[in-house]
């Protein structure tokens, strides 16, 4: 948090040492209007294409002020500037956009999402970027493939195998080559792991999920370590036109408020459930950071300040994973994730997670009771 911008912003005469609020009361009370009598403690969803010549807003392709609100709480969390977008992947699209006409982005073979990786795809075939695909939780290698690249994208903890990179010796070797770094942050969000503290130059997040929270809103958003950084991807929203509606970012910053809440209670329940999954001799695997035998656990406590809200884990087939989504009773078979509901999806169904295991199950755990979710679970695994 900069400047004018912070929240709960210190008296100018403070002469000792100020605690800086935490990240919950950041996500709290970032984003408001100035605290005037009368006024609204919220900045509504402003429906507006025009504005009044003369004021700081011409055009509601250039800005809007509940994006702005939604930016600065988003800024305020990462500890940067925040772009909105229309949806994550026009975050990433943004992003890979900085990279100059046919120079490299090295970037998860597998382990990020499909849809970052069909885009990298598309780039590479029609000769925008290269591609140069690695295996982004193998360091020596990543850092190797770095050599003459434009961009670094990691992803981290991955999707849906829960894979974890190391954050700070990736970022410290991207610094080192001279390349830029860019965080996919959507699983871990700011309250877990804040790359741009670590060096990156790029955090984006598909705020469709944890972020906003509910299920009810696509919309994406780039942040950049500082104002500066930011004005190229400004200019580049402004030209291309991916901009997020205001109702959008109204209802993601109304999401946001309750992060903090939300994913303690999210990520205890996917501790207690990845905890009796593991012991349950129904399942062949159990893929969660937060087991002392996931292979990136160490890692995951060293970077993030807790181990999320995604799981997966394995059955034996296809057609036993297909059966235990159909018997669910609470949990919903459901695509996307980091929504209050918890969401269950067999992944390999999809050409771009072909390569997991075919029962496995990705869970994204919500906020309801552990025992409901428990029962619902053993149930289904039981038919
Ligand atoms: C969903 C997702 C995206 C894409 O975001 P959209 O809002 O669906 O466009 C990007 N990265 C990750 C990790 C995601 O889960």
């Amino acid at each position: 948090m900069a400047g004018d911008d912070a929240v709960c912003s210190p008296p100018a005469s403070a002469s000792q040492a100020v605690t800086p609020p935490h990240p919950h009361t950041i996500a709290v009370h970032a984003g408001r209007p100035p605290h005037e009598p009368g006024e609204a403690l919220s900045v509504p969803p402003v429906l507006a294409s025009t504005f009044v010549s003369g004021g700081e807003i011409n055009y509601g392709r250039d800005d809007n002020p509940s994006w702005r609100a939604f930016e600065e709480a988003v800024g305020d969390l990462e500890g940067g500037t925040a772009v909105a977008y229309a949806s994550g992947m026009a975050a990433v699209a943004a992003v890979f956009d900085t990279v100059p006409v046919g120079e490299r982005i090295v970037a998860p073979q597998k382990d990020a999402y499909s849809g970052t990786r069909e885009l990298l795809r598309d780039l590479h075939d029609r000769g925008r970027i290269v591609w140069v695909p690695v295996d982004i939780a193998d360091t020596a290698a990543v850092l190797e493939a770095l050599e003459g690249a434009a961009l670094l994208w990691i992803e981290t903890p991955t999707n849906p195998l829960l894979r974890i990179a190391d954050l700070t010796a990736l970022l410290d070797g991207a610094r080192r080559a001279g390349v830029a770094a860019a965080v996919d942050n959507t699983f871990a969000t700011p309250l877990l792991q804040r790359p741009l503290e670590r060096g990156a130059d790029y955090v984006v997040h598909s705020a469709t999920k944890l972020l906003s929270g509910h299920s009810d809103v696509v919309i994406g958003v780039a942040v950049t370590p500082s104002r500066e950084a930011a004005e190229p991807l400004i200019e580049a929203r402004t030209l291309r036109g991916p901009v997020a509606g205001a109702l959008d970012a109204f209802l993601a910053l109304r999401g946001l408020r309750t992060l903090g809440v939300r994913l303690e209670r999210a990520q205890d329940n996917a501790a207690e459930l990845a905890r009796r999954l593991d012991a349950d001799e129904r399942v062949a695997a159990v893929h969660y950071p937060g087991l002392t035998s996931h292979p990136g656990h160490e890692r995951a406590a060293a970077h993030m300040d807790g181990f999320g809200t995604m799981l997966s884990f394995e059955v034996e087939t296809a057609d036993a994973a297909d059966a235990v989504c159909e018997a669910l009773q609470v949990i919903v078979p459901a695509t996307s994730l980091g929504g209050v509901e918890t969401t269950i999806e067999r992944r390999a169904k999809y050409a771009g997670d072909a390569h997991v295991a075919p029962g496995l199950l990705r869970v994204s755990v919500g906020i309801e009771n552990v025992e409901d979710l428990w029962r619902d679970l053993d149930a289904a695994l039981r038919r």
